[in-house]
C-alpha cells in the first residue's frame, strides 16, 4: 500500500515557495517572479528508505492567517486542506526579517488552531535564498536555536536558485513525518529525489 503525505508549503510572498517545489520536482528554476495567486497541488512520488510515498504538496498563496476553523478553511479556496496537512514547510527569505515574522505568526497559529495533536505535527522552517548570504538579516545560529530549541521544529537553509539543500529539506521533513506519523522503525533514510510521471531524479 502506498502512503500519501500531504505537505502544506506556507510563507510570505516572494520567499521562494514555488521555486523550492519546482526545483524538487522538475529541477527547474525561473528568475522571473510570478506571484502565486491560487492554491496549486503537486503530486510527486518519492522513495524513502525503500518505501514509496505519494506526496500531495500544497503551494499556498499568501494567507493573512492560518484558518482557525474548518468552515473558515472551506470558505477560502486558497487554504483548502491546510488544516489537515500531515506536515508543514514554513519558508522565509534569509534577507527579509518580515518574512521571518510571518513564519513566526503562522507557526504560532498552527499550534493554537490545529485540531488534535498539534504538537505532533511536523513543521520544518526553511530559510531560502542562501546564495544571498551576505545580505542575511539575522544570524543563522540565533534563528536555528530559536526554531529547534524553543519551537521544537526542524530548521534547514537552502537555495532554490542553485538547488542547494532542496532535496535535503524534503528528506528532513519526511524523516520526521514518517517517524511520528507512521511509526516506522528505521535507522537510515534514503530519499532518491522526486519521481514524477516519466521522471525520475535519482540522487
Ligand atoms: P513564492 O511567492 O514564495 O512562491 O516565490 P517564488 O518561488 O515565486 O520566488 C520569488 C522570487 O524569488 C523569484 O524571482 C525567484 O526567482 C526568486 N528566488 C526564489 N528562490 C531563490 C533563491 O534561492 N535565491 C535567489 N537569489 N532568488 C530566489
Amino acid at each position: 500500500m502506498v502512503e500519501t503525505l500531504s505537505i502544506a508549503v506556507i510563507g510570505a510572498p516572494g520567499v521562494g515557495k514555488t521555486s523550492i517545489i519546482r526545483q524538487f520536482i522538475y529541477n527547474d528554476f525561473s528568475e522571473v517572479y510570478t506571484p502565486t495567486r491560487s492554491r496549486y497541488v503537486y503530486r510527486p512520488s518519492v522513495i524513502l528508505n525503500g518505501n514509496m510515498y505519494e506526496l500531495k504538496i500544497l503551494d499556498i498563496p499568501p494567507i493573512s492567517s492560518f484558518p482557525s476553523s474548518s468552515s473558515q478553511e472551506w470558505l477560502d479556496l486558497r487554504c483548502r486542506g491546510v488544516r489537515n496537512a500531515n506536515a508543514y514547510i514554513l519558508v522565509y527569505d534569509i534577507c527579509c526579517v518580515e518574512s521571518f515574522e510571518y513564519v513566526k505568526m503562522i507557526r504560532q497559529q498552527i499550534v493554537e488552531n490545529r485540531e488534535g495533536s498539534s504538537n505532533e505535527v511536523p513543521i520544518l522552517v526553511v530559510g531560502n535564498k542562501r546564495d544571498l548570504q551576505r545580505q542575511r538579516v539575522m544570524p543563522r545560529r540565533a534563528v536555528s536555536v530559536l526554531v529547534k530549541k524553543t519551537w521544537k521544529c526542524g530548521y534547514v537553509e537552502c537555495s532554490a536558485k542553485y538547488n542547494w539543500h532542496v532535496v535535503l529539506l524534503f528528506k528532513e521533513l519526511l524523516g520526521i513525518a514518517v517517524a511520528r506519523g507512521m511509526r516506522l522503525n528505521h535507522t537510515s533514510i534514503r530519499l532518491q529525489g522526486a519521481l514524477q510521471r516519466n521522471r525520475c531524479t535519482i540522487m
